[in-house]
């Protein structure tokens, strides 16, 4: 039986390493449904590709683009948030959440309580609701399904533990471009600076949340969403060669792991076929010539964000949600060129301070935290510009 598959996201790096996978076994996956934010044009292409009946554009303004692209094709085109959500809790047995930001939430959510089998790349949308949505997967009976390497790592190393054997998860973090970096190199990062990955091929956002650490302190919350832990049993530790994904400690001293060479269709392949595998075009590792793995403490005197992120953990309540909003604003600032690399943790720990929101009870809640966030950290930094 083929999986149908909706790609919420598919024009973006995961989307676009899906899409690779899916076309290498066309034997096993149909795409019924992809969307998109406003590449209407690279959106009509993949629907040529796939075949996929429904087409999503976010964007309301670029609808028209999308129906000329796709007038003679097979496939409903539509726009807006109301068809993302119908994208997700169509007709699809797998969705890939491979939207970038709290932007995917939304729609994740849909799939979630549609029952859907979730392949979850987007760690915001966990991140900013992770109680609500795992509540929500376990009374709907979906399934999660971690497409971050690290928490595919995870998943891969418990399979078959009990959670009372576990002591530790050990998520491994390359350390980004500026690992090596001097406090002052790194105060006068460039957006070109920041975006240049030495492992990893990612869209901009999660390459500037690498270079803050950000996206190390945005997986600790992932992570303890996805796997139940509680925050002392979560640890970072940097591995800049990007070979080991992320270890699993038990209670007998045994630690297990994952290794495999930096290429994100290999945890894809392993959330679209769970429980079975597929063959993926990744490198086979070649140990010998890699030689030596290295390992170290992460830093956090450099890297702030991975305290406020821990931070933010600990706290609860409506923390995640506030960290999360005032990053994927102060990075958006910061790639538009408005604001420099270290007010993105410095704009993170002004909204943390003033936060004074109550813990969030329903979706309604998640999305007025992070909309009042946002525009909280829009007027501080526009007024540090000015
Ligand atoms: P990307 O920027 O390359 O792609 C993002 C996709 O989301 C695009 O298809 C875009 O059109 C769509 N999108 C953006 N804003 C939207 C909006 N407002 N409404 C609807 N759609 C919107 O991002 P990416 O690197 O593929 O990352 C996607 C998600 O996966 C992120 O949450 C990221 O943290 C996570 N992730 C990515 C990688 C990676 O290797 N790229 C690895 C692990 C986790
Ligand atoms: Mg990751």
């Amino acid at each position: 039986m083929t999986r149908k598959i909706a790609i919420l996201g598919a024009t973006g790096s995961v989307g676009t390493s899906t899409l690779d996978l899916v076309e290498r076994h066309r034997d096993r996956f149909e795409v019924v449904a992809v969307t998109a934010a406003t590449n209407a044009e690279g959106l009509a292409n993949i629907v040529r590709r796939t075949g996929a009946k429904l087409a999503v554009i976010a964007d309301r303004s670029r609808l028209k683009h999308l129906q000329d692209f796709l007038a003679d094709a097979d496939c409903r085109v539509a726009a807006g948030d109301e068809a993302l959500v119908e994208a997700a809790s169509g007709e699809a047995d797998v969705v890939v959440g491979a939207i970038v930001g709290c932007a995917g939430l939304k729609p994740v959510m849909a799939a979630v309580e549609a029952g859907k089998t979730v392949a979850l790349a987007n760690k915001e949308a966990l991140v900013t609701a992770g109680e609500i949505m795992t509540r929500a997967a376990q009374a709907g009976g979906a399934t999660l399904l971690p497409v971050d390497s690290e928490h595919n790592a995870i998943f891969q190393c418990l399979a078959g533990s009990r959670s009372k054997d576990v002591s530790k998860i050990i998520l491994t973090a390359s350390g980004g471009p500026f690992r090596t970096a001097t406090a002052d190199f790194i105060a006068q990062a460039t957006p070109a600076q920041a975006v240049a990955h030495p492992n990893w091929s990612m869209g901009a956002k999660i390459s500037v949340d690498s270079a803050t650490l950000m996206n190390k302190g945005l997986e600790l919350i992932e992570a303890h969403y996805l796997f139940a832990a509680p925050s002392e049993q979560l640890e970072v530790v940097i591995h800049p060669q990007s070979v080991v994904h992320s270890m699993v400690e038990f209670i007998d001293g045994s630690v297990l792991a994952q290794l495999g060479s930096p290429d994100m269709r290999i945890p894809i392949a392993y959330a679209l076929s769970w429980p079975e595998r597929i063959d993926t075009p990744a490198q086979r590792l070649d140990l010998a010539a890699i030689a030596r793995l290295d390992f170290e403490a992460p830093d956090l005197t450099r890297f702030p964000a991975l305290r406020l992120a821990r931070e933010a953990l600990d706290a609860g309540g409506a923390a995640p949600i506030v960290l999360n909003a005032a990053n994927e604003v102060a990075v958006a600032g910061f790639l538009a060129g408005r604001s420099r690399f270290p007010e993105i943790v410095h704009a993170v720990e002004q909204a943390l301070e003033r936060s004074d929101f109550a813990p969030p009870q329903s979706i309604g809640d998640v999305l007025e935290i992070d909309r009042a966030t946002r525009s909280q950290v829009s007027a501080l930094m526009a007024e540090a510009c000015s």
